[in-house]
């Protein structure tokens, strides 16, 4: 099974993605991930990466389509795989389709993880992440057990620099319009499902699972 989360930042696709891929032994793909790796290195490519990110912006299209396509043919993908923020925008899904159908293979399913605007800034406000290995926290919802210390490798906690408010609200603005024009795009495949980001980690997920069950 082959599929993608969607929503608006801090809708919770990273730590359902992980779930998913936990759960039902998927590869998981988060371009998001992989661009923050990037961005710490010295090269100019990094750098270059890193000035996109602290912005709160889109890396070009063709960047994300070739992380994607690189990652897709190192990786094993027989069981499947999630894909999480990507894609972000028209040309990435026409991409996705295209590599996948090249590979033989195609999407099942687009979960399309639905917030309202003030509980992303509430969330994106408490959120933080480990500086070393990536894991994700966040102070209210999933608080680490030693303030500002990653509980999986003991890294530092930090605030994303594009979870500042400026850059939260500007990034909302981008996404909610590139975002509606991917629902649109996956509801004319009929694969396109929504489920509501109300209630804790687990709650999102049993609904998230209900709807994997139906189409495994
Ligand atoms: P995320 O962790 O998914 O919120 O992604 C963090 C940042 O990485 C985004 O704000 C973008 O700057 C960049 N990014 C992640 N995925 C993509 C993508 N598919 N296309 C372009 N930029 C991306």
């Amino acid at each position: 099974m082959n599929l993608i989360i969607l929503g608006l930042p801090a809708a919770g696709k990273g730590t359902q993605a992980k779930k998913i891929s936990q759960e039902y032994n998927l590869t998981h793909i988060s371009t998001g991930d992989i661009l923050r790796k990037a961005a710490t290195e010295k090269s100019l490519f990094g750098k270059e990466i890193k000035k996109y990110l602290d912005a709160g912006e889109l890396v070009p299209d063709e960047m994300a389509i070739g992380i994607v396509k690189e990652k897709l043919l190192k990786e094993d993908l027989d069981a499947g795989v999630v894909f999480d923020g990507f894609p972000r925008t028209p040309k990435q899904a026409e991409a996705l389709t295209e590599i996948l159908a090249e590979l033989g293979k195609k999407l099942d399913l687009a979960i399309y993880i639905k917030a309202d605007e003030a509980e992303i800034i509430r969330r994106i406000s408490g959120r933080r992440v480990c500086r070393d290995c990536g894991a994700s926290y966040h102070l209210d919802y999933n608080p680490p057990e030693k303030e500002r210390v990653c509980d999986r490798c003991g890294g530092k906690l930090i605030q994303r620099s594009d979870d500042q408010e400026e850059t939260v609200k500007k990034r909302i603005r981008l996404h909610s319009k590139l975002l509606a024009q991917l629902i649109s795009y996956y509801e004319e495949k009929a694969i396109l499902k929504t489920v509501l980001s109300k209630g804790g980690i687990e709650e999102v997920f049993a609904r998230i699972k209900e709807i994997i069950e139906v189409n495994l």
